[in-house]
């Protein structure tokens, strides 16, 4: 092998949750993978082990200063019952370039990918087949080294873990409610937003709950300086269907994290001959087409629930009631298509699928 991570296998297996049950990110694999990096031996000592807590100094700089980073993708089984992922080597990349933002060595996408095969393959059996299930994957990277200052860090810890999920859709896919912010601000220029640093996400929670008291369930982001330009949804990127066009922020302002699930669907779309524009619009233009009766479709995208359907966008007073509150034909068929591709249902035309055991 290429890279020879050892493996140490647990000897007290744990009990696999109820996969129809099972809420996510809460159900943990086996084993997990880490690796060190120091500036004397570069990234090393790459490593499976049994799923265990971490012991860590106070000192620890991530815990004080979030000099860290993370991924989120998955594994699913195929229809033979084959473990394959979906773009490793896009999160491996995005990996790199989340690295680079945040003063992280970079890992080698062949190694980055390697060590996340290598964690899969001794925790298969936690590869859930029941429709809509997955493993998701979470690889992150930390800042290690201990002391009280703001400098980067030498030290850094490179760790996988793995959940089990079931379908994000229990009881079919429901069409959420979406609160558009004009207050609070996720990225701006010069900032974070591109990169899927660890820092990112804590500054949203206050705002989220309160719009979830008021009964949505998740937050449109719009641009950090006016609050005038459509950006993400939560944790996904937020796609339009205007007319006959789709429409999506453009990644060209750095404020928008470049969703695999996004670029994927993008393509796919324009394989079905969809004009689609990345560009820089306003929620103003999108309520304009709504009064107009030409906005048909709005859909998150990404990696947990791949198509995320919206039925309803509330802005400045105004309740957008999207396709009825229903799924639109275009998010359903793209869920159908990527879905179908991720679990080797529908054939990989655009080569994403990686076998577990290539
Ligand atoms: C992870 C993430 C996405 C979606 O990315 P995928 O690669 O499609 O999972 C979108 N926006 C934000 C802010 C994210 O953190």
């Amino acid at each position: 092998m290429k890279y020879d991570f050892s493996i140490t296998r647990t000897t007290t297996p744990k009990q696999k949750p109820d996969i129809s049950t099972v809420t996510f990110g809460t159900s943990f694999t086996d084993h997990m993978f880490l690796m060190n990096y120091d500036p004397e031996h570069g990234w090393h000592d790459g490593r499976v082990v049994p799923y265990a807590p971490l012991s860590l100094d106070p000192a620890t700089v991530f815990l004080h200063y979030a000099q860290g980073i993370f991924e989120g993708m998955k594994a699913y089984r195929d229809p033979q019952g084959k473990v394959q992922l979906f773009r490793p080597d896009m999160n491996a990349k995005r990996t790199q370039s989340s690295s680079k933002r945040m003063c992280i060595p970079t890992i080698d996408v062949d190694m980055y990918v390697e060590a996340v095969k290598t964690l899969v393959r001794v925790d298969q059996d936690w590869v859930p087949s029941a429709p809509g299930s997955s493993l998701y994957i979470r690889p992150f990277i930390f800042a290690s080294e201990c002391f009280v200052g703001v400098r980067p860090s030498n030290e850094f810890i490179f760790c996988i873990i793995c959940c089990p999920v079931g379908s994000y859709y229990k009881g079919g896919m429901k069409p959420t409610k979406i609160y558009v912010e004009e207050e609070y601000t996720r990225a701006v220029k010069g900032g974070t937003g591109s990169s899927k640093v660890c820092g990112n996400y804590a500054p949203g929670l206050l705002r989220e709950r309160e719009i979830h008291e008021l009964g949505y369930d998740q937050i449109l982001w719009l641009d950090g300086a006016e609050h005038k330009y459509v950006e993400e949804i939560g944790t996904s990127n937020a796609v339009f269907k205007v007319g006959d066009e789709i429409w999506t922020a453009t990644l060209e302002t750095g404020t928008i994290l470049p969703g695999i699930t996004r670029d994927s669907a993008l393509q796919v779309l324009r394989s079905w001959g969809y004009k689609v524009c990345e560009k820089r619009f306003t929620i103003e233009e999108i309520y304009e087409a709504y009064k107009a009766g030409q906005l048909k479709e709005v859909f998150a995208t990404g990696t947990a629930a791949v198509i995320s359907p919206v039925g309803e966008l509330f802005w400045h007073g105004h309740h957008m009631i999207i396709n009825n509150g229903e799924i639109g034909e275009t998010a359903q068929k793209l869920y159908d298509e990527l879905y179908g591709i991720q679990t080797g249902r529908v054939e990989d035309k655009f080569g994403w699928i990686v076998k577990l055991d290539d």
